[in-house]
């Protein structure tokens, strides 16, 4: 019997009846691949996400080491549903979460490329704080010299907050890189980017990650979010969450002030609307549920 079950979250939906599930989450369009209907290649995240996920799910299956699909389907689940499966799993036995995604950066192609692993900003266990360094150091010496490594981060992304258990998101690679989203794609690229995973699994499998992997997480927690009673943030409003928002607009090169300001004016909304725009979201200006969704926050 494992000394965890591992939770495996394949980041956003899949293709159901020849249609994505998700807006955006997408890199852009490119027509040096084709589909076999002779249609400009695209990759979708929840797509790509799926297949690591299942690639780690064989692999583990292999070593009779106990793991779990959260999504398990071609939908797009929320991310609250999410976490409360990773919850209902966690009170039955000890479970660890790992989160699948790939990252993008503005709009169209940009440059920036790599890996990074992230953890809550918030209160975490020391559980959680080994299980990150066990899997940066599996995930940094495998992919060393294919993309840069960005490093352990923390951040305030719902699927870490909300799940009870210690997790982690793994952004592998850039989709809006076309160099590094083409490599993504190679067996280059996944078998070792999987085997890293797996085998950091192996070793927090083996050897725990001290403690119990529960994070000190509560619903009083400061760093929790909270949205306007009217259901979505918009010009004029002031507070943390704004912040939030803005640092999450940052991380995805919408961001052009030099500073975060906890306020919401027209430097906001103008990021808010490009951000929408790329994302394939209405462009309204608004920070609404499917906004936050988009980027992680709820
Ligand atoms: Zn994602």
């Amino acid at each position: 019997m494992s000394r965890y079950t591992y939770l495996l979250d394949p980041g956003h939906g899949g293709i159901i009846d020849g249609v994505y599930q998700t807006s955006g989450k997408r890199s852009p369009e490119w027509d040096d691949r084709e589909f076999p209907d002779g249609s400009p290649y695209v990759l979708y995240e929840g797509v790509n996400n799926r297949d690591v996920v299942n690639r780690i799910l064989n692999a583990l299956s292999a070593l009779n080491i106990s793991t779990k699909d959260i999504v398990d389907s071609e939908s797009d689940i929320g991310l609250t549903e999410r976490s409360n499966r990773a919850n209902e799993l966690h009170k039955e036995s000890p479970c660890v979460l790992i989160s699948i995604h790939s990252n993008a950066y503005g709009s169209g192609w940009t440059s920036p490329t790599g890996i990074d692993i992230f953890i809550y900003n918030g209160s975490v266990s020391e559980a959680t704080k080994n299980m990150q360094t066990v899997f940066c150091d599996k995930v940094k010496a495998a992919m060393n010299g294919m993309t840069e490594w960005r490093g352990a981060k923390a951040e305030n992304f719902a699927i870490l907050r909300q799940s009870n258990c210690s997790s982690i998101l793994i952004e592998g690679g850039f989709h809006s890189n076309k160099d590094e989203v083409k490599l993504m794609l190679t067996e280059e690229w996944k078998e070792p980017f999987v085997q890293s995973i797996v085998d950091a699994i192996q070793y927090v499998e083996e050897n725990g990650l001290g403690g119990t992997p529960t994070e000190a997480v509560d619903e009083a927690d400061p760093t929790s979010f909270t949205i306007p009673a009217r259901g979505y943030f918009k010009n004029g409003d002031r507070g943390p969450e704004v912040k939030q928002i803005q640092e999450a607009l940052d991380a995805r090169g919408c961001w052009t002030y030099h500073t975060f300001t906890e306020y919401y004016g027209d430097v906001t909304e103008a990021a808010v609307k490009e951000y929408q725009s790329s994302a394939g979201l209405t462009v309204d200006g608004l920070v609404g549920t499917a906004t936050l969704s988009a980027l992680g926050l709820i």
